[in-house]
């Protein structure tokens, strides 16, 4: 599988898809070197579709690009050394300053994200993805992006917008990032919500793949879910 190759080999880096989640996940998976418990096929047919989606607007943007003489980035690896991450980027237009990361949603969460009463309290870990990848750009090129935007696309209905994030995500992500590295250096972090895991949300079994390994998270730390 594509998704898998990525990261073949390549087991000791964090991923930046995973920035601003669970440290005690990244210490599991690329510390101890925890196998993950195998994804199961309703989330590979999730990834698929996101994988369909990816695929087509990211070509429909290399071709606007090749007629246009703009330069880009697609599907781009970074890797932070510093900080012991890789990824890919999707999206970054040069001459416009601006990262693009691309999302697929149901209705519900497009309600959250641009209905009459948005979401106050937004999980971060999403910005602070593109934050990471922003990072990146920055010792790649010596230039702050301009713009960092989700590219949201509606499974429901194809409808399409984007969501523009602060730039200030970038220092976020470089703070997260280093609070990790940091935190690390003691061993695996205590359980700890707003830490390990950082939304609560992500504590159970549907969502951490370590659950097991953890044993039970928040839930067996007594700890409200
Ligand atoms: S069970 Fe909870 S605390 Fe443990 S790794 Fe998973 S998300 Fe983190």
């Amino acid at each position: 599988m594509h998704r898998r190759k990525r990261y073949e080999g390549y087991q000791e880096w964090f991923h930046g898809s995973a920035s601003g989640m669970c440290m005690r996940k990244h210490y599991f998976q690329h510390i101890a070197g925890v196998t993950p418990k195998p994804v199961g096929d309703d989330t590979l047919r999730l990834f698929r579709m996101g994988d369909l989606v990816h695929e087509d607007m990211q070509n429909a943007i290399r071709d606007y690009a090749e007629n246009n003489g703009t330069s880009i980035f697609i599907e781009r690896e970074i890797r932070i050394p510093e900080v012991n991450v890789r990824g890919f980027l999707d999206v970054i237009i040069v001459q416009d300053k601006t990262l693009y990361d691309i999302k697929t949603c149901n209705a519900w969460k497009w309600k959250q994200l641009f209905g009459r009463a948005p979401d106050p309290n937004p999980a971060e870990n999403y910005f602070l993805q593109l934050g990471t990848y922003g990072w990146w750009y920055e010792i790649e090129s010596g230039e702050r992006l301009d713009k960092l935007a989700l590219l949201y696309y509606k499974k429901d209905n194809s409808d399409m917008r984007e969501k523009i994030i602060s730039t200030s995500y970038i220092d976020g992500a470089k703070k997260y990032w280093r609070d990790v590295r940091e935190k690390f250096k003691k061993g695996n972090p205590p359980i700890e919500l707003g830490v390990a895991p950082v939304y609560s949300w992500e504590c159970n079994p549907k969502y951490c793949n370590f659950w097991e390994v953890c044993g039970g998270g928040l839930k067996a730390k007594g700890d409200e879910l």
